[in-house]
């Protein structure tokens, strides 16, 4: 029997349900289960920093077992930076001792009178003061917690710009984060500090000895995998190398350039080679993406810190116009210690870097700061305003959109923002399918929701031209579900999808002999299922009014030509011809609204009656 625990802060009472067995077999589990109770247990129309949104923690089937880098975690809530149906997935161990402590999921219910902290152990669940860890950074909250609990212990928490309800704040466990759409505000906004989980490895499989089987498979495809030896060793940074030559689609200066120069020699993967101290990664990986560095220089030399990743390396360098390593070290380990999403974090910082440049903003705006490109100076002081809601930082903890608005003066055409969520370091121009991928997803700009790896050389479906025009809308569907399937696992992206070392068909074996289900077996069934959940979280952003005319990129990539780079003077040319493609290949008419048939086909017909006033 699977199980969830019910925390209702506002009354202080925690309840241990059954997942019924209709809704496990449906939805599978990880990210199945956020589609299915949110959309079942959070009424449209809500204030996502109110006591009425939920906030849900899942891991998956595989989570704590042998089975390599499937042990994340996912939360999920409506989100306050973009009102959308939202999750984000985390590393570390949290969903490894979510699993062994009797648990796939966690519902987060009301707001408690006073900041608070949630207990789990040996079946006891407790609701604790948080008074001495609230304001704390993020790596303090671990330590005390800890401290108090014992090694044994892994906890989950939110740091002080999550208290502030900077509106893209992460929950972070380790130095790991659940980072995109603000569950971290979320988690504040009901006076959640942390959440601490003591439990000890235990294991429950169908079938054990075809799912060791299965799992040395899995250990073989990865050591014989193309990449491997170099995603071990230099991370996920080692994409910058080949994406800003090859590609031409990191983008510099808040998306108007896709070249910097002296960039490519600076911030790249054998610079952050030359001062990795260690690797380190989640639960039961052995790639341990996760490398630690030393900064050399200011007020934090000499400390030793996890990080950055792809997109915190480029975000701390292209939109500000920097090529200062020791700056992206020490903003993402500020994002870290304070909890800040560093996507949105540096993309609202480039945003106001090219409103100084514009003159929209001044030094008058900006508290004295002078944002010139290539000084990384302004960019860390920004860092800490926004998490503090300090001058500026109080407009750009809003998020790009709403900063945009805020401001006026024509800033609304500088906010370079997907259904209010800040764009990934891939210029939309260079790689149309991941830019309309971001366009159509049902968070907004999210890279990892539907990497459209066929650019690359995946010819599973089919293989994609990068800059194509058209075309690509129902390659677009199928890494949208085949995504949301990864993702019951839970997955973790790098290995399944990025890398193809393995990829659905082993994962639902896995399943099928972790849970004693063979129908998880047929990859066609695990597609059918994505595409349900996808359906499903569509059906949640329709209730809260989105529809085809939210399914769009900024403006810019419709007009500006991109400049620089191998892929010089790219534009989306045809959006609505992708869209309608994609809309076609669902099964959902043009104003994106699944038909009654598209339902009836996925098993959705009982949510008939909540969309069908939204068809035209
Ligand atoms: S590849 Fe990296 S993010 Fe993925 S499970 Fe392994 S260590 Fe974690």
């Amino acid at each position: 029997m699977r199980r969830l625990l019910r925390v209702n802060l506002s009354s202080s009472v925690i309840t241990k349900e059954d997942i019924p067995r209709k809704v496990a077999e449906a939805y599978v589990g990880g990210r199945g289960f956020c589609a299915k109770y949110l959309y079942d247990e959070v009424r449209p129309g809500i204030d996502p920093l109110g006591p009425e949104n939920k906030l849900l923690l899942v891991t998956g089937p595989l989570a704590g077992t042998s089975a390599q880098a499937f042990s994340k975690w996912i939360a999920a809530a409506k989100s306050p930076l973009t009102d959308t149906f939202s999750r984000s997935s985390g590393g570390g161990d949290f969903g490894a001792w979510l699993k062994w402590a009797g648990f796939e999921l966690i519902i987060i219910e009301g707001r408690a009178a006073q900041p608070v902290y949630i207990y789990i152990t040996d079946g006891k669940y407790e609701i604790r003061d948080a008074a001495y860890i609230w304001g704390k950074t993020t790596s303090e909250t671990q330590r005390l917690l800890k401290k108090e609990h014992g090694t044994k212990a892994r906890v989950v928490c939110v740091g002080p710009a999550a208290e502030k309800l900077v509106r893209y704040a992460p929950i972070i466990s380790g130095r790991r984060a659940a980072g995109r759409g603000g569950m971290g505000t979320v988690m504040a906004s009901k006076n959640l500090k942390a959440i601490v989980i003591e439990s000890d490895r235990n294991e429950s499989l169908a079938d054990p000895v075809e799912f060791s089987k299965l799992v040395r498979q899995q250990v073989k495809a990865m050591k014989a995998g193309l990449g491997y030896g170099v995603f071990k060793d230099y991370g996920t940074v080692q994409g910058l190398d080949y994406f800003y030559p090859v590609f031409g689609s990191i983008p510099m200066k808040n998306y108007r350039f896709a070249e910097l120069e002296g960039w490519a020699e600076k911030i790249g993967m054998w610079p952050y080679s030359q001062i990795t101290e260690k690797h380190t990664g989640c639960y039961s990986c052995a790639l341990k993406c996760g490398k630690v560095r030393k900064i050399s220089s200011g007020l934090y030399a000499g400390v030793s810190t996890e990080g950055p990743q792809f997109e915190a390396a480029w975000v701390f360098s292209g939109p500000t116009g920097c090529t200062d390593l020791d700056a992206t070290l020490i903003a993402n380990h500020l994002c870290c210690e304070l909890g800040l999403d560093v996507i949105s974090t540096g993309n609202s910082i480039g945003f106001a870097y090219e409103l100084f440049e514009k003159g929209i903003l001044t030094t008058k705006d900006t508290d004295g700061l002078v944002l010139n490109y290539g000084d990384p100076e302004p960019m860390l002081k920004l860092v800490e305003k926004i998490a503090r809601r300090e001058g500026i930082g109080d407009i750009l903890a809003e998020g790009v959109k709403r900063a945009a608005s805020h401001i006026g003066r024509g800033a609304e055409q500088y906010a370079m923002h997907v259904k209010g969520l800040e764009m990934p370091g891939y210029d939309p121009r260079a790689r149309k399918a991941m830019g309309m991928n971001w366009a159509l997803s049902n968070m907004g700009a999210n890279h990892n929701y539907g990497w459209p790896q066929q650019e690359i050389g995946d010819p599973k479906p089919r293989l994609l031209d990068p800059v194509a025009d058209e075309g690509q809308g129902d390659v677009i569907k199928y890494n949208h579900d085949s995504t949301a399937a990864l993702e019951f696992g839970i997955a973790c992206i790098f290995p399944s999808h990025h890398l193809q070392f393995y990829g659905l068909e082993l994962m639902g074996k896995m399943l099928a002999a972790a849970l004693g289900v063979p129908k998880l077996g047929s990859e066609d069934y695990l597609m059918y299922v994505g595409e349900k959940i996808y359906n499903l979280e569509r059906c949640f952003n329709i209730r809260e009014g989105f529809s085809r005319k939210d399914d769009t990129l900024p403006k810019r990539m419709f007009t500006e030509p991109l400049r620089g780079g191998v892929r010089d003077g790219e534009m989306i040319r045809k959006p609505d011809t992708i869209i309608d493609e994609y809309y076609d290949a669902r099964g959902w008419d043009r104003n994106g609204i699944p038909t009654k048939e598209t339902l009836g086909r996925l098993g959705l017909e009982e949510i008939e009656g909540d969309i069908a006033g939204f068809r035209r």
